[in-house]
């Protein structure tokens, strides 16, 4: 297995010490990570699979798939819940033929499913192209962000899945299926935020849109009652908008600005510029960020926080967050203040950000605008787990829906309720692995038996 460091995934064990099993439907896996198992890349999890498989070709991954009888997909491993786990094959899709195929004139790119998006990125800046909106880093595979309802930040960008066209999957038994949205949108809507319940994906058809320049500022010191007050001012000043706060006080002590290059510069009077380049955990070196002087850049250089070739975040690290409609926005922010001083000694860092509705089934932005409260906690899932559950309390009766790639401890009956196509969800699995090859302990837990 790879052991690239920390500025890429860390599949190869040893990648830090782990941080004990999470318990409920956060997940955590099979704890402690054991001496040379397989992690992901925060290295909370060790995997418990059985095999691990890095097939080269199409052929020889059909081939795995056939011979399974329990297996999951792995993209870049940056998901911190069990979500990529198994006991049988785990397929780790990152030595499939790392193929970029882009098609200018249809406006379209064709990715392999292990391509990180710093690859996809540049491969489409070199075509003048670009794709709406970034995650705060861009180490993660494309096919296991999207499977996980990944998102960004900006009133009108919805989460990374809504620029796919299509997906090529491996089915169980070997077979290959195409969920296209020029021949059955609705069913394409449902594959896009799969889990890794359907399949493993092979390739994704993404909607491109024209290159663009980017300028990123960052601002310090918004009350958070003005961030209340002004919620909407804030977080429409630019293209995307991130606060950040660690709750030690009542404060967003940064707030990022990335701005369309000829837009006009947003005017928030509740704030002042930041005096230098900061990054957004305390203590951390700012070499690890995009710039944020201003300079106009392309879109792939200033939309992640994080730059690719360097640790994105602490490194250090557990992560939760939680996705509400957007009209909840202050409730939620007022809630959080009340168990304040219960989160700030495990957290790092907390991240507002908001994201368009989609369409997506199992899109945590389904069918509503939403805010992301986003939590970087200390690497510790035994003093973080019973914060969690205060947390979700502070947040019950708004809405929540989680990440299904971090934390949480939510009843899984709550969570599935949030969804209004669980069911049509759960009968497209039922029909493309009827089985269950690519049910795993959290599909059972979360989806239910
Ligand atoms: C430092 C850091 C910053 C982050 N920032 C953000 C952020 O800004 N916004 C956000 O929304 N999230 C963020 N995340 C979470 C991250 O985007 C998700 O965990 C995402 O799933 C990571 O993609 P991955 O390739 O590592 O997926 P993995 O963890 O490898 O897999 C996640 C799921 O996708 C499935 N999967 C992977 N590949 C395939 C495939 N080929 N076919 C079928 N299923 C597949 C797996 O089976 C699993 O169910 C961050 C994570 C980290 C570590």
């Amino acid at each position: 297995m790879r052991t690239d460091g920390r500025d890429g995934t860390a599949t190869g064990g040893g990648a830090g010490a782990g941080a004990g099993g999470a318990g409920g439907a956060a997940g955590g896996g099979a704890g402690r990570p054991a001496p040379g198992a397989p992690t992901n890349w925060a290295g909370n999890l060790a995997f418990s699979a059985a095999r691990v498989h890095r097939p080269g070709s199409l052929d020889e991954l059909r081939a795995v798939v056939a011979g399974s009888r329990r297996a999951k997909a792995l993209g870049s491993g940056h998901s911190f819940s069990d979500i990529a786990d198994t006991d049988g094959d785990l397929i780790d899709v990152r030595a499939l033929p790392p193929e970029i195929d882009v098609d200018t004139a249809a406006g379209t790119v064709r990715v392999a499913a292990g391509v990180r998006y710093a690859e996809l990125a540049a491969e489409l800046h070199r075509h003048g192209l670009a794709l709406p909106n970034t995650a705060s880093l861009p180490h993660i595979s494309v096919a296991g962000s999207v499977a996980t309802g990944t998102h960004g930040s900006g009133d009108a960008n919805g989460g990374l899945g809504t620029s796919v066209r299509a997906l090529d999957l491996v089915t169980a038994g070997g077979d290959t299926l195409t969920f296209d949205r020029a021949t059955d949108p609705d069913r394409l809507e449902g594959a896009v935020v799969g889990l890794g319940a359907l399949g493993v994906v092979t390739h994704l058809t993404l909607d491109t849109v024209p290159g663009f320049a980017v300028r990123q500022r960052v601002r310090t010191g918004l009350a958070l009652g003005d961030a209340v007050e002004h919620f909407d001012a804030v977080m429409g000043a630019a293209y995307s908008v991130s606060m950040f706060t660690d709750w030690r006080a009542p404060r967003f002590g940064q707030v990022w600005l990335k701005q369309l290059d000829g837009a006009a510069d947003p005017d928030l009077p509740w704030t002042v510029p930041a005096a230098g380049p900061v990054h957004p955990v305390p203590g951390m070196d700012p070499v690890h960020c995009t710039p944020q002087d201003g300079v106009p850049g392309p879109w792939h250089e200033r939309l992640p926080h994080f730059r690719p070739g360097f640790v994105p975040s602490s490194g250090e690290e557990l992560q939760s967050e939680y996705l509400l409609p957007r009209e909840h926005a202050g409730d939620a922010l007022r809630a959080l203040a009340e168990v304040a001083d219960r989160i700030a000694p495990v957290l790092q860092v907390c991240e507002v950000r908001t994201v368009a509705a989609d369409r997506l089934w199992l899109s945590p932005a389904y069918g509503r605008a939403t805010v992301a409260l986003h939590f970087t906690w200390v690497k510790d899932t035994a003093a973080v787990l019973p914060v969690l559950g205060e947390l979700e309390a502070a947040l019950a009766g708004l809405g929540v829906r989680p990440h299904w790639g971090k934390l949480f401890t939510l009843d899984p009956a709550q969570v599935r309720a949030a969804y209004p196509r669980t069911a049509d969800f759960l009968a497209l699995v039922a029909e493309t692995d009827p089985a269950g090859v690519f049910r795993n302990a959290y599909l059972r837990r979360v989806l239910g038996e």
